[in-house]
């Protein structure tokens, strides 16, 4: 019998915030000195009230708005009761029935077709402080405790891990694109809870168990962990066995897994209004203001860009995948005036930035941001080369020297004569200085039209890259003729 995955995800976000959900607190705590970002409100001491952050509640807002979901009217806070040394009130303020945003979706390509992960909720809640356990004691770090988050909770809508890949990738765009947060993984900006179970193949119920894995912190971990519960659910199925219903923690970054406990269901929380925070009214207004702040998303962009552009989905795919490079790539076209003229070079544009520019941003260590070359230089390389103005090799070289100097592509050319070189009488006396190093060239080519290739790059090499190779190629053909 054949299973499949039926996988499901809640992601905890940390919108960007000057101070904590509920109090004034600074919320910059990252690499601060342990409890030193703490208040009666954010410690749970008894009789500390907390004040809603309305930056924290916008960008909720304007996320929910960006993932496509109906905005509750009247939402509110509630408490969400479990005891745990890193929550000392012994709740957690939390949405429960009344989220921020409901029913929404994410698209992403797969392959030919598009693919939407429903969104089942967003809402905003707070943060837990920080526990640290050295040599058998257990520390805790307040300085992360009541930090806004922002909880976004899928439906159980991926069969495999190239889907979890894409959403997660698509995810983290959109919230850069919107600067809600940097979704900076490595500081735990943005963390994954899988939810997962198998089913048998071709079976459209959902399976009676579900496992979950908390705190993921890295795609790639996140691969490793489906990959492994994979494995490890199947091998229970194929004996008979059902898999616990249970929560799982990570051991390791190796996707290994153990159970910590078995599921509670949310009876165990005994929800109830928050009854310090008085419910919150998101009126037209206030709405109507936060949707106008929302910007072409990338799903949107991409396929712009093969529209308007006639860029391949892949090189697309590669351009909005991180705004400095879209932003440079859409200077490009600015600059290019004419719409024709636009489509013309578009895909020659994305081939340089992908290719060659990128090769050598890798090259120097550098980020697109800091980038010296200027997009006016790169739809002048282009141009150059695809109306035969400069060869490849040459252009290669120019644009190294740009890169490096942030010299004009225009200067470099004409400083370095790195022009093409379409002089025949200039072009045919390289020929003949090759031919005469290899006397048996031509009638060798007559036996194989394959030496063609090895010349007129034997050519290209006296030229330093800069002969024209159409030219090389008739001048060779000639003499072939007269041979
Ligand atoms: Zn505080
Ligand atoms: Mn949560």
């Amino acid at each position: 019998m054949k299973y499949e995955p039926v996988i499901g995800f809640e992601v905890h976000l940390q919108p960007k915030t000057k101070s904590k959900m509920f109090c004034s607190c600074s919320a910059r705590y990252f690499g601060e000195k342990p409890n030193s970002h703490v208040c009666p409100v954010c410690l749970g001491l008894p009789g500390a009230l907390p004040v809603p952050n309305k930056t924290a509640f916008d960008s909720t807002i304007l996320l929910a708005l960006a993932l496509n979901c109906n905005i509750n009217e009247n939402t509110r806070f509630d408490r969400k009761n479990y005891f745990y040394h890193d929550l000392p009130k012994g709740y957690q303020i939390s949405q429960f029935d009344r989220p921020i945003g409901e029913n929404g979706y994410i698209e992403f390509d797969l392959g030919k077709d598009s693919k939407r992960i429903r969104i089942k909720r967003v809402h905003l809640e707070e943060d837990t402080a920080k526990t640290i356990r050295e040599g058998g004691t257990t520390l805790v770090d307040f300085n992360k405790s009541g930090i806004a988050l922002i909880e976004i909770v899928t439906e159980p809508d991926f069969e495999n891990i190239e889907e979890v890949d894409k959403f997660a990738k698509r995810l983290r765009q959109i919230v850069r694109y919107l600067d809600v947060s940097d979704a900076d993984m490595e500081k735990g900006q943005m963390r994954y809870e899988l939810n997962m179970s198998m089913r048998l193949l071709g079976q459209k119920k959902l399976p009676e168990y579900k496992v979950e894995v908390k705190n993921i912190g890295s795609i790639s971990v996140l691969q490793k962990v489906i990959q492994r519960e994979i494995v490890r659910q199947t091998g229970l199925l194929e004996n008979d066995q059902t898999p616990q219903q249970e929560t799982r923690g990570l051991s390791g970054m190796s996707g290994d897994t153990k159970s910590m406990r078995l599921k509670e269901t949310s009876d165990d929380y005994r929800y109830f209004p928050e009854p310090d925070i008085p419910p919150i009214m998101v009126d037209k207004k206030w709405l109507e203001e936060i949707r106008s702040k929302i910007i072409e998303l990338p799903q949107g962009k991409k396929h712009r860009y093969i529209a308007e552009y006639g860029l391949a989905p892949d090189s697309a795919e590669t351009l909005v995948s991180s705004i400095p490079r879209y932003k440079f790539f859409e200077e490009c076209m600015l600059i290019i005036t004419d719409p024709k003229d636009k489509k013309e070079l578009a895909p020659e544009i994305a081939k340089w930035m992908i290719g060659e520019l990128a090769a050598l941003l890798k090259r120097y260590g550098q980020k697109f941001a800091q980038i010296k070359l200027d997009a006016s230089d790169l739809v002048e390389l282009s141009a150059a080369f695809l109306h035969g103005r400069i060869t490849g090799q040459a252009a290669k070289r120019a644009l190294e020297i740009a890169f490096t100097t942030g010299k004009s592509i225009e200067k470099v050319i004409n400083e370095e004569r790195l022009g093409v070189m379409n002089d025949v009488v200039e072009i045919l006396k390289l020929v003949n200085e090759v031919l005469e190093k290899n006397p048996d060239a031509i009638t060798n080519l007559k036996k194989n039209p394959n030496a063609m290739k090895y010349l007129v790059g034997q050519v290209m090499r006296l030229s330093s890259g800069r002969a024209n190779p159409k030219t090389i190629e008739n001048e060779l053909l000639k003499m072939l003729r007269l041979n």
